[in-house]
């Protein structure tokens, strides 16, 4: 059986190991095929010419320099270039976000008013069980539920359609994305709506087109579609200035430290070098306050999970302090550290732990990875200053 006739809960193995197995079969597809071939969206039985690896990047248990590195090595940088670029769109979204926290914020509440506002009303309840009067939405929807992935164009048709033709609440639409997407991202998923309602790019919003639809679906959707096909802009409201990202200072690494891993970033283990003790926090409760769908949970949960055996992952949850505090007596530790989880769901684990710290008397050191510390601060402006950046900051990690 080949990777691509395996359901899609076969194919997203929740082991890092299967990571790399995934990265491996496309790196001969990462140069001129991707480049040529990635629009195409010829259903989840043909999808070697992308990578389908975002489930996984979005716990980093495989992360980027680790994938520039590998495709590298097969490619050159110039023949890899469109895959390498699309890797790094990734981190100018979370680095843009994290300079602008209130989009996050702003977008949280939009989706808490949104849904007492539309949750009854028909158009919407349509929309998310995909019975709209648009047959590519609702073929696009269904494989969202079903696979908690959908191909790169076809998130662009949908979150096009459901603004522009289904002229539904942008935010709802993030919303159903970050519920049942593996890869459901707070930044990428957020600003990716964003700019397909035309709000990150002043007049620039995404129009889907029966005939762009029907050109790379190689036919299979789109034919007889109507669509808005020359909507109203959304008047967008002023950018915020982007805040500087908070410094950190760097922990000890000859004291007691104990290690928290969490599901933002499962490789912390191998970046912050703390032995001493390593445990695992999920937080459970954002999660289920957002209603994010079993599938995702028990993906990232079991990557959780690997990254800390034989240690344990708690679920935040009331006894949450407790059992930090009697893991930290246990092990007699003079701090925590912690990868610092990006503008999302996880920060609410960064809150806990900071009271939980505060209570303890002991130091929480919160660390970045050096690839966002290295990228992050470019993300201030659009995507093509960033973009002039990557080849300096990429051969320093080749
Ligand atoms: C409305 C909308 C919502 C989206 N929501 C998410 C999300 O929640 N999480 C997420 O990871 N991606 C999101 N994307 C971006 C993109 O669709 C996916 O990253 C990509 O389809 C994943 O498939 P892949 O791994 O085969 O990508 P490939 O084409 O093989 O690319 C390799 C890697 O590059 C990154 N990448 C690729 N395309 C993009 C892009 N357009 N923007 C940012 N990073 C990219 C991903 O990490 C991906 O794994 C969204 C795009 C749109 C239009």
């Amino acid at each position: 059986m080949t990777a691509d006739s395996q359901s899609a809960s076969l194919y997203w193995q929740p082991r890092r190991d299967a990571a790399r197995e995934a990265l491996n079969q496309f790196l001969p597809h990462a140069g001129g095929h991707y480049a040529r071939q990635r629009n195409f969206d010829r259903g989840p039985q043909d999808r070697d010419h992308v990578s389908r690896l975002s489930p996984w990047v979005r716990v980093r248990a495989i992360s980027e320099p680790e994938i520039i590195r590998a495709v590298c090595s097969r490619h050159s940088p110039e023949a890899a270039d469109k895959f390498i670029q699309e890797v790094c769109w990734r981190t100018y979204w979370k680095g843009w976000l994290e300079m602008r926290p209130s989009i996050w914020t702003d977008y949280v509440q939009a989706v808490r008013v949104a849904k007492t506002q539309w949750k009854d009303r028909p158009e919407y309840i349509e929309a998310i069980e995909g019975q709209t009067q648009s047959p590519t939405f609702n073929a696009f929807l269904h494989e969202l539920l079903d696979n908690g992935y959908l191909h790169n164009h076809a998130r662009m048709w949908c979150a096009s359609i459901w603004i522009f033709t289904l002229r539904l609440p942008w935010e709802l639409g993030a919303d159903l994305f970050l519920r049942h997407l593996l890869d459901g991202d707070a930044a990428v998923n957020t600003l990716s709506w964003r700019w397909v309602a035309g709000l990150q790019t002043r007049g620039k919003q995404y129009v889907a087109r029966p005939d762009n639809i029907i050109k790379y679906t190689e036919g299979r959707l789109g034919e007889g579609e109507v669509l808005a096909e020359s909507p109203e802009p959304i008047m967008p409201l002023e950018l915020p200035e982007p805040q500087p990202l908070p410094a950190f200072p760097e922990c000890p690494v000859d004291e007691r430290g104990g290690l928290i891993i969490t599901e933002d970033d499962v490789s912390a283990r191998e970046w912050l070098n703390q032995t001493h003790a390593v445990a695992g926090i999920f937080p459970l409760r954002a999660y289920q306050e957002a209603g994010i769908a079993a599938s995702v949970v028990e993906f990232r949960q079991s990557l959780l999970q690997e990254a800390v055996a034989p240690e344990m992952v708690w679920n935040e949850s009331e006894s949450l302090a407790d059992a930090v505090c009697e893991w930290v007596n246990r092990n007699a530790l003079n701090y925590i550290v912690i990868a610092e989880p990006p503008v999302g769901l996880g920060q609410s684990v960064i809150e806990q732990l900071s009271v939980i710290c505060d209570a303890l008397s002991i130091p929480l050191y919160r660390q970045r990875h050096r690839w966002d510390e290295a990228l992050f601060p470019y993300a201030t402006h659009g995507f093509f200053r960033f973009r002039k950046k990557l080849p300096k900051i990429i051969r320093h990690w080749l």
